[in-house]
């Protein structure tokens, strides 16, 4: 049955070698198959027309029939755009193009009759439609007026070749009598009639060719659950698997070092997030297989600690603990803050980095493979083969997006039993991403600041008042405070990002200059060593301002350090952005978070500067981000692990997501081997997957 779904698609009626070739490249449409799952992604709406007089606000698509006059093509290179103006009984609107001009104009005839479909956009306080959708009144006619018209996307490359939403619609057309009868049930006939009834192939014809909106509801539903629940079986089942095959060490019990370092050392009541994470991580590696958790926690929620009550679980069980941080500045401040809290307790912590003394690395290799180290606290350097443990049973990685998966992999090969893992990052990830890219691991969220934080001050400042600004650093400086001036990343092709950042340092250091003043610099050409040196001297106090690229975003912790300044915050990204912020706010002082842009910016910069502006919670700056970059964009091409969805969209469907993996727990607990005949279905299309698809990215 599904070999009529993977017949090439040059075997479709109305599509010969070269159309398919085109297809796959632009289309990613190979065979059969794919063209079905090419869904529509949106329909209209052909007997609901407005009239220009009627648009009345921005941001609500309209679809409007009129005469289209002075088509023009205006402007230089990057600037080059097509005008036209499309008139109506009722008045006449702009409309503008800035893509796919050279597909466009040749079919644009002034004087012309023609659909537009798009959003008007207020511009010079008149309305116009920036990119709308166009189609000749001649071609549109000689379609049916359907409320339910679908729209398939299309690239200009495939549009001139004839494959346009119509051209797709009309291939779609020819395929469906084809593989009737080839579109088997995937779902349990209990869970087809809880989604509304629909069956499989029901659902997939109602999407391409909606008969009423009502029945095209329960499709579209039905076919996005179905995609984000075998997601999530997938990795429920994955997780399972984990759960019986490798084995972990039990930590059993809860003794002295974690009870006295409770009771007695523990220089502030932990708040109930760390409380309840605590409590998950604990029993979580009291229960025999190995743990692989994600530990979310906002900048300065505290989880240094959790990892410290973690790691002290492991020594009640005669385990060694190892902390991995991705600098040597982050590896010395966790061995200080973690020494401090051990203070008076007989529990050895030691450091290894890249600069660890010959002398000084022998004698502590060799304690650590006598098991006279107890916890060891390191960089990289932690992973080389000549680092051996004694009984080494949890591992803490810190920030997590900074190592690979081999070098997690040769942590764990440390250890015959492989070792407890706990991965932390401050990088919120939004709810729905979280449950799709780390599903079959375990997330735990601190998702509560530590009590007495002041808010930081964040503000937007464009850069005529960067005089005023400067005076406001000054006052803070004068306080005894250290101020952090950020800008762009330097790439190796940026020569002006290079400019940005010492022209920046030089009238800094005008502004501010010595003796009574020092100002440090720290950019991404530097060698490590110099970095190291001035990023030491600012987190001594040493210097008053400390200019830098990016490289300061990850976990510095400097609490005298209250002002963040973002130079062409602009060009940053939210989470990025969210980052920056948190190295500030960190001692009890005020703090402030000025993030300075040029006086125009586009919709998505303004959008990213004012929910900076409006809120601290990294979780709703990481939705924020969702929405504005798409899953793809945030998790970058570290993070491959995101399935391809061609109906389900992980920004709009969180709550179908949820109800999927609800779904799929349930099923798991009652029927884990999916042998139930009523799962059969289920139990065939979740092989079929398994087989096709590799692994989903794994932390552990
Ligand atoms: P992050 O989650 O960003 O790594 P840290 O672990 O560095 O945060 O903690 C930030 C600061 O908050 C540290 O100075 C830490 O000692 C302090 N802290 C942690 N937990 C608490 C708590 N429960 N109450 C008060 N302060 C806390
Ligand atoms: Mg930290």
């Amino acid at each position: 049955m599904a070999q009529v779904l993977e017949t090439p698609i040059e075997y479709l009626k109305g599509v010969g070698p070269q159309r398919a070739e085109l297809m796959r490249k632009e289309l990613g449409v190979g065979t059969f198959g794919d063209l079905l799952l090419h869904y529509p992604f949106r329909y209209v709406d052909r007997t609901r027309f407005s009239t220009v007089a009627d648009i009345a606000e921005e941001g609500t698509a309209v679809q409007l029939r009129g005469v289209l006059k002075e088509v023009r093509m205006i402007g230089e290179k990057q600037a080059r755009r097509l005008t036209a103006k499309l008139t109506d009984a009722t008045g006449t609107i702009e409309l503008v193009w800035f893509r796919g001009l050279r597909w466009l104009q040749p079919i644009l005839k002034d004087g012309g009759e023609y659909i537009v479909y798009g959003k008007p956009t207020l511009f010079r306080e008149r309305y116009n439609l920036a990119h709308p959708e166009i189609e000749s009144a001649i071609t549109w006619d000689q379609g049916a007026a359907t409320p339910l018209q679908p729209v398939y996307s299309t690239t200009e490359k495939a549009s001139v070749k004839g494959l346009n939403s119509r051209g797709i619609g009309k291939l779609v057309h020819a395929l469906l009598p084809q593989v009737q009868g080839a579109l088997p049930e995937t779902l349990s006939a209990e869970l087809v009639q809880q989604l509304g009834g629909i069956s499989r192939e029901e659902a997939v014809m109602e999407a391409h060719f909606p008969q009423d909106q009502k029945r095209l509801d329960l499709a579209v539903k039905r076919l996005k659950f179905e995609e984000l629940f075998y997601i999530q079986l997938q990795l429920l089942k994955q997780k399972l698997l984990m759960q019986h095959d490798v084995k972990g060490n039990v930590f059993a019990h809860v003794g002295a070092h974690f009870n006295s370092f409770y009771t007695d050392h523990l220089p502030f009541e932990l708040t109930g997030a760390q409380k309840r994470v605590v409590k998950e991580i604990r029993k979580d590696m009291g229960t025999g297989h190995q743990m692989n958790r994600l530990l979310q926690g906002d900048v300065g929620s505290g989880k240094t600690l959790v990892a410290l009550l973690s790691m002290l679980i492991a020594l009640d069980n005669d385990f060694q603990g190892a902390l991995l941080a991705p600098t040597e500045i982050l590896a010395q401040q966790h061995y200080k803050s973690i020494s401090r809290f051990l203070e008076g307790l007989p529990v050895v912590v030691r450091l290894l980095t890249g600069s660890t003394k010959a002398a000084a690395r022998k004698c502590l290799l060799t304690a650590l493979k006598l098991g006279e180290v107890h916890i060891l606290v390191g960089t990289h350097a932690l992973l080389e083969d000549r680092v051996v443990f004694q009984k080494l049973g949890l591992v803490v990685i810190d920030e997590q997006h900074r190592f690979g998966v081999a070098q997690r992999a040769r942590m764990q090969a440390k250890a015959k039993v492989p070792p407890h893992v706990l991965v932390m990052t401050a990088t919120p990830i939004p709810r729905t991403l979280a449950m799709t890219l780390y599903g079959d691991l375990d997330v735990s969220v601190i998702d509560e600041l530590p009590p007495g934080r002041k808010p930081i001050k964040t503000v937007h400042r464009d850069d005529h008042s960067r005089n005023a600004v400067f005076d406001f650093l000054g006052s803070e400086i004068e306080k005894g405070r250290q101020v952090y001036v950020v800008y762009p990343l330097i790439e190796e092709s940026e020569k002006s990002d290079l400019k940005d950042v010492t022209d920046g340092y030089e009238s800094l250091s005008r502004r501010f200059p010595l003796p009574k003043y020092a100002v440090g610099i720290v950019h991404g050409r530097m060698t490590p060593e110099v970095k190291d040196y001035e990023m030491a001297r600012f987190v001594k106090g040493e210097t008053n301002v400390l200019v830098a690229t990016t490289v300061i975003e990850v976990g510095v912790d400097v609490p005298n350090a209250s002002v963040m300044v973002v130079e062409n915050a602009e060009r940053f990204g939210l989470s990025q952005l969210h980052q920056l912020r948190g190295r500030v706010g960190r001692g009890a002082e005020h703090s402030y978070c000025i993030l300075m842009t040029g006086a125009k910016l586009g919709n998505d910069s303004r959008t990213r500067i004012s929910t900076m502006v409006r809120t601290q919670d990294g979780f709703e700056i990481s939705e924020v981000d969702l929405r504005l970059r798409g899953p793809g964009d945030i998790m970058g091409t570290q993070q491959s692990g995101i399935p391809e969805l061609h109906m389900a969209d992980l920004v709009e469907d969180a709550e179908i997501l949820q109800d999927a993996r609800r779904v799929a727990r349930r099923l798991l607990d009652e029927d884990p081997e999916l042998q139930e005949p009523k799962n059969a279905a289920i139990a065939g299309t979740l092989r079929e997957q398994m087989k096709e698809k590799a692994v989903w990215g794994r932390i552990g």
